[in-house]
């Protein structure tokens, strides 16, 4: 490969990826709606979808970068609270809105019901760009950003409902490692679900896959963001990464339970999931 990215050791590989994501942060958002032409956007969703959190959820979302993830899983509980609040204003038909809301707020149930998110990077950088949008978006409450490398994690055992790891995990220089880490701060009966790169299972769209990836995606980081390595390292580090079956076992080597997963646009991506019970 050009960028010879499975030559380097361990250490290296964490330098090269901190420099990759300094290099991208500030073209993150607008590169990624570009390169998977904003289907990362529907994968995405489709992880919520799975995860269907509720109320008091309490949600870590490792290499969360730009906070996709995070304010997602916010637009989740926030309409399942609304429609609650619907069924209650339906059944007490005597209150107004307001005052429901105001009932609400008085017993303490924010719109959130407790439920918060805790996105946690390397990259400091990343998260500059994602408290921008979380300011620009509205995201103000249920949220929180910490440093930390998901190898080794920098919050207390059992701590978390969700483990969520999106486009995250074929960076890290010990997968094993951080699978560990992630069961390690789940509840028992706590979720794993990963969102990642994985292997194409149709033949067709495997040569239209490798064409686009290998041909336009590091055009289109030059393009774009000036940068033709950082995109030529992103598309190797996801042909480098294990097929679907291979890292299901990795996760249950890791102590998780029901492990399985689903393919997404034909296995371009996969999400796996895995209980701590
Ligand atoms: N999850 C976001 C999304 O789906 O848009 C961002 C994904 S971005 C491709 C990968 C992120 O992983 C980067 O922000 C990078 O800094 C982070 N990362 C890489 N290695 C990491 C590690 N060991 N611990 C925590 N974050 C890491």
């Amino acid at each position: 490969t050009q960028f010879g990215f499975e030559r380097v050791s361990e250490s290296e590989k964490r330098e090269k990826v901190q420099q990759v994501f300094d290099n991208v942060a500030q073209k993150y958002d607008i590169m990624n709606d570009l390169m998977t032409l904003g289907i990362h956007r529907l994968w995405k969703e489709r992880l919520l979808r799975l995860m269907k959190p509720y109320p008091g959820t309490q949600l870590l979302d490792v290499a969360g970068g730009t906070g996709d993830i995070a304010f997602l899983f916010l637009d989740y509980i926030h309409s399942q609270r609304e429609a609650q609040m619907h069924r209650d204003l339906k059944s007490w038909q005597n209150l107004s809105w307001l005052e429901i809301s105001k009932s609400y707020q008085e017993t303490g149930q924010d719109l959130l019901g407790g439920s918060h998110a805790v996105i946690c990077d390397i990259n400091p950088k990343m998260m500059t760009f994602g408290k921008k949008k979380a300011q620009q978006l509205g995201y103000t409450e249920g949220l929180s950003w910490v440093v930390g490398n998901a190898e080794e994690l920098p919050f207390v055992d059992e701590k978390f409902d969700i483990y969520t790891v999106g486009f995250g995990i074929r960076n890290m220089a010990h997968i094993k490692q951080a699978l560990q880490e992630a069961y390690r701060v789940l509840k028992p009966g706590g979720r794993f679900l990963c969102l990642e790169f994985s292997q194409v299972n149709n033949p067709l769209i495997s040569r239209i896959y490798d064409l686009y990836s290998f041909q336009v995606i590091p055009v289109l980081g030059e393009v774009i963001a000036g940068d033709w390595k950082s995109y030529q390292y992103l598309v190797e580090s996801i042909r480098l990464f294990p097929a679907q079956e291979e890292f299901k076992a990795m996760i249950e080597d890791a102590g998780f339970m029901k492990v399985n997963y689903h393919n997404l646009t034909s296995g371009i991506a996969a999400i796996h999931s895995g209980f701590k019970l």
